[in-house]
């Protein structure tokens, strides 16, 4: 708790400083941090095969490529992110111009998770450096060879007074918890994200709270079956199923439920062969813990495909499961993990009735040809964000900011939603000394007959 104790205020020591509030020193560290990642490139690919089994291309694309095309945009947005931006100023304030500045709330403390260890630590490292803050970084004790590349690649490029890296568990996370940060950046579920807010609230520091849940993929009749199957099985075995925006569970229109089916076992066929415990893009559970969990799960419904498990190698295959009603085990909490559970609904608005009975998912997939009922889905049900005929790729461009509602968390970021979340706006009125408009003043003559001609 002292370690922590004193480089927190190390930090608030050197923030004040001002140096990392320059902009040209926020860019020079950003590109800084990318020539450290490539640097430790094959280790991180290394420790995540270590961790999950990830293949070297599951890595590079869902963990390092992210990350990279994160500063990339950062390096080359962030001059014209950072000008004040000047807005209208309304006729009561004559005389007068509006500007909106970009302030970095000073210490930052990101606490990241385990299913994309690299990737959710990092991420957020660069919203933090490009809005001018410092950083502490709480990685996740569940994959402690990837918490300790993020510890060294960062500890060789950066001085703790700037961004440091605090490995641990429950313990440090919780000593950190104790100390003032200006803001906080927690991944994770939702019991501990409670714990973060409740924490954070005793300073009244803001925070952002990336979250979980279940995130349904809902197939309409007139859907491409084929594209919409092969999209789901991308999605929902990646990482084997380890990913918070994975399709937790499908909905799909009664009629072409058998056909959906068949299209799912064939691609999981083609992706991953008969036997996914042999095939190396195929990613294994984090930890005994979890496969129990899991594994618990199978004994819901009616396995239509997959269901073999390998605790030794923490092993469980893709599985499909069909015969599912929403009072199973498997429809009580996020799955996170490779079972697919099924349900039917001839209704599709008493479909979107039920599923707006549940807490709002952090993702939603809507697969059909028609957009009026794209529109329909988009515009009556809450969720964070999703996709229209795809799953989980809305994630990937920076673009598009990328948070939850409700349940499955507050505030977004990615691109110039990082920015903007690690920064604080600062709004300033620049008024003139060439006049001064008197109906703002009681003492003005009719002050209430003025002052209702303009706002009225
Ligand atoms: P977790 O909540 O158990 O742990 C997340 C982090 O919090 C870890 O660094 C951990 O050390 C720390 N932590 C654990 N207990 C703590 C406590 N009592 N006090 C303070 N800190 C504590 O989550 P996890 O198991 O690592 O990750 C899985 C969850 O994260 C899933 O629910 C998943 O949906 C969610 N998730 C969300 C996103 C997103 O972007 N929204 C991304 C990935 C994962």
């Amino acid at each position: 708790m002292e370690k922590v104790h004193n480089l927190v205020k190390k930090q608030r020591e050197y923030f004040q400083t001002g140096e990392t509030k320059n902009l040209s020193f926020r860019i020079s560290n950003l590109k800084k941090l990318k020539l450290a990642i490539k640097k430790y490139e094959n280790q991180i690919i290394e420790a995540l095969n270590k961790e999950l089994n990830k293949s070297a291309f599951e890595s590079y694309a869902t963990e390092i490529g992210l990350v990279y095309e994160e500063i990339n945009q950062a390096v080359k947005y962030l001059r014209k992110w950072d000008k004040p931006e000047k807005v209208k100023t309304p006729i009561t304030h004559f005389g007068s111009s509006s500007y909106i500045y970009r302030e970095p709330y000073g210490l930052t403390l990101i606490i990241s998770p385990w299913n994309y260890p690299f990737q959710l630590a990092l991420a957020p490292l660069i919203g933090a450096i490009s809005a001018g803050n410092c950083a502490i970084i709480k990685p996740s004790e569940l994959t402690p060879n990837v918490s300790q590349v993020i510890r060294e690649l960062i500890e060789e490029s950066f001085d703790d007074e700037y961004i440091a890296v605090v490995e641990g568990g429950v313990d440090e996370s919780t000593a950190l918890l104790q100390e003032r940060f200006d803001y906080i950046f927690f991944t994770g579920s939702i019991p501990v994200g409670k714990k973060v807010y409740e924490a954070a609230a005793k300073f009244l520091t803001p925070v952002t709270l990336e979250l979980g849940g279940k995130s349904p993929a809902i197939v309409h009749k007139d859907a491409n079956l084929q594209l919409a199957a092969k999209r789901i099985v991308w999605g929902k075995y990646l990482n084997a199923g380890q990913t918070c925006i994975a399709p937790d569970f499908l909905i799909v229109h009664k009629i072409v439920k058998n056909k959906l089916i068949e299209y799912i076992k064939s691609y999981i066929q083609s992706f991953y062969g008969p036997d996914a415990s042999n095939n190396e893009n195929y990613a294994r559970i984090v930890n005994e813990r979890h496969f129990d969990r899991l594994t618990v799960f199978l004994e819901d419904g009616r396995i239509l495909s997959g269901g073999r498990t390998n605790r030794d190698k923490l092993f469980i295959e893709p599985t499909v499961i069909d015969q599912i009603n929403r009072e199973l085990p498997i429809m009580q909490e996020e799955i996170f993990g490779p079972l697919l559970p099924i349900i039917e609904y001839e209704e599709l608005t008493e479909m979107i009735k039920t599923v707006k009975e549940q807490p709002k998912p952090l993702a939603l997939y809507f697969f059909s040809q028609d957009k009026d009922l794209q529109n329909e889905i988009i515009d009556k049900i809450p969720f964070g964000g999703g996709c229209i005929n795809d799953t989980v790729y809305h994630f990937a461009s920076p673009n598009l900011p990328f948070g939850g509602i409700g349940k499955s968390g507050m505030g977004s970021y990615h691109g110039k939603s990082s920015f903007e979340l690690f920064s604080h706006k600062k709004s300033i009125l620049k008024q003139t000394t060439l006049f001064d408009l008197p109906f703002r003043y009681h003492s003005t003559k009719n002050a209430l007959k003025k002052v209702k001609f303009f706002l009225k």
